[in-house]
């Protein structure tokens, strides 16, 4: 799969739009340390690397393995900022950048204590250290035409794999065995790894939400929950599906309907302006309505991006509302420990009349 095919990224725009949220933050300039954060600002992939941003300028500090990776990524991305390679003294050429700041934020969420308060104390002993939550996330909610086509590539990538894996469903594989198989698959078309560990569940384990793929063999009678992603160009993808090996039992079936109807209920409703917790209540009154409201035990998505699991997040409690660009998962499901699990999940990115489905796998597919 050729990268440079794919619509570019407005990657260069960013440290603006984020210097933008600095007043009402209460900050004069942040120091970006969660590494998937400085990967969207800047596009350098290294592993490490601090981000320096004051209003006039952008400092990426990074090591000797990427002193020439991480100049030649800023470039590719067309960002501004400077490089600052050292091996010995990252503090002396971060405190260069930060020195005179006043109030400097800090990524809560992404600092340990004793990070905290080595900044505290040692590298930045005269600013005020303020801690910021969500900055750089809250931009990476609505992704630009090319973060989508990164995603659409990885939802066709899942696709084209599970197509060729599922035949394989009645061999008598273990779930690792099938795991694996989807795996390689994925990485023979492209992906760069899996978005996250695939979950093969099947029979029994398929009522556990969230089983890892195990020694257990895939046999007749059995639900099989396939929960898995490919990651392009760091962009994840998320598709559930649930195949029945051989005949289902009458229970099963419904559970299939039933999830069946919960999930497009629940992609019916997506649409810019719409709050997530509807989403959720679309799926769960479906799920309700057939007496399994007890059995949905999770909420119905999350966004999907850099990360597996980031905002918006879908549920009954999210306040988060719906806005074209944004790309969600739903992901309804019913777990019964006598009869196994069905989930069914789709990626779909939100458009200004309603949403559109980039898993494509169809649903409801059954193996005999
Ligand atoms: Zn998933
Ligand atoms: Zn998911």
């Amino acid at each position: 799969m050729d990268l440079t095919t794919l619509e570019p990224m407005d990657v260069a725009g960013r440290l603006d739009r984020l210097r933008e949220a600095f007043e009402a933050a209460h900050v004069d300039a942040l120091l970006v340390t969660h590494l998937t954060n400085i990967r969207y600002l800047t596009g350098f992939t290294g592993s490490a690397a601090l981000l320096a941003v004051t209003p006039d300028e952008a400092a990426l500090v990074t090591d000797g393995r990427y002193q020439d990776q991480a100049p030649a990524q800023l470039a590719g991305a067309r960002v501004t900022a400077r490089v600052e390679v050292s091996s010995t003294d990252q503090r002396g050429v971060t405190a260069a950048v930060l020195g005179a700041v006043g109030r400097l934020g800090l990524e809560a969420d992404h600092v340990s204590w004793s990070a905290r308060d080595r900044y505290d104390a040692d590298w930045f002993p005269d600013a005020e250290l303020v801690a910021t939550t969500g900055l750089v996330e809250a931009l990476r909610l609505v992704k630009d035409r090319g973060e989508v086509a990164r995603i659409r590539v990885a939802c066709a990538i899942a696709d084209d794999a599970l197509a060729e894996v599922r035949p394989r469903l009645t061999d008598g594989l273990t779930e690792r065995e099938l795991g694996l198989e989807l795996d390689q698959a994925m990485r023979r078309r492209g992906a760069t790894d899996t978005s996250f560990e695939t979950i093969v569940a099947s029979g029994p384990n398929a009522a556990m939400p969230h089983a890892r793929p195990g020694p257990r063999r895939i046999c007749e009678g059995d639900l099989v929950v396939i929960d898995f992603g490919a990651l392009v160009d760091g962009y994840c993808s998320d598709m559930t599906r649930t195949v029945m090996v051989g005949e289902p039992t009458t229970t099963q079936a419904r559970m299939l309907e039933v999830v069946l109807a919960a999930q497009a209920a629940g992609v019916a409703a997506v649409a810019a302006g719409v709050p997530c917790r509807d989403v959720d209540n679309a799926c769960r009154e479906v799920i309700a309505e057939a007496g399994w409201a007890d059995a949905f035990t999770h909420g119905t998505g999350h966004g999907v991006g850099l990360d597996i699991h980031e905002g918006p997040r879908v549920g009954s409690t999210s306040s988060d509302t719906l806005a074209t660009g944004q790309v969600v998962t739903v992901e309804p499901g019913v777990y019964l420990d006598a009869h196994g699990g069905v989930r069914i999940e789709d990626t779909v990115v939100v458009t200004d009349d309603g949403a559109e489905a980039l898993t494509l796998t169809p649903k409801l597919t059954t193996v005999a």
